[in-house]
């Protein structure tokens, strides 16, 4: 908890029953994506004042101090997570909605090469790659092999 005062001191935010139950999360599950509605649920229901509207302000003003940052994620979701200093990608499967993380420094250079041939001064990237995790690419052929069976099947009692 005391991590979590000193950070909040440190942008010069007063701690607030809701900002401190939101940071505390994000401090507890350092790389785990939330979308606000998934913190909502997760902070402490005994959390004084601690509505949905005062997630989405808590929210918004760590993201401003910077101490959590946001990703886009396709559709409407928006994601929060720790900000662990350094910038980040991400996967995301289309089946189960599941978020991995990529550490690419070569994907950087290239955002910041792509910027300057355009003649910009690079800020800040936001990469998602969609596709499918291993697991659901598993379990989908293992259920196109059982289709093929069962047609098979079916064409034999014909
Ligand atoms: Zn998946
Ligand atoms: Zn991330």
């Amino acid at each position: 908890m005391k991590a979590i005062y000193a950070d909040l001191k440190r942008v010069r935010m007063r701690p607030t029953s809701s900002r401190v139950a939101v940071l505390h999360l994000f401090h507890e599950f350092p790389h785990e994506h939330m979308t606000a509605d998934q913190v909502f649920r997760r902070v402490p229901p005994e959390t004084e004042q601690c509505s949905l509207a005062s997630v989405y302000r808590a929210l918004a003003q760590l993201l401003d101090a910077g101490l959590i940052t946001s990703a886009w994620i396709g559709e409407q979701r928006v994601v929060y997570e720790l900000n662990r200093g350094t910038r980040h990608s991400h996967l995301v499967c289309s089946d189960c909605g599941t978020i991995c993380d990529i550490d690419d420094n070569a994907l950087e250079s290239q955002h910041e090469a792509i910027a300057a041939a355009h003649e910009f001064r690079y800020a800040s990237a936001s990469l998602v790659i969609f596709g499918r995790c291993a697991q659901c690419a598993a379990s989908l052929s293992s259920a196109v092999q059982r289709a093929g069976a069962l047609h098979g099947m079916d064409r034999r009692v014909q």
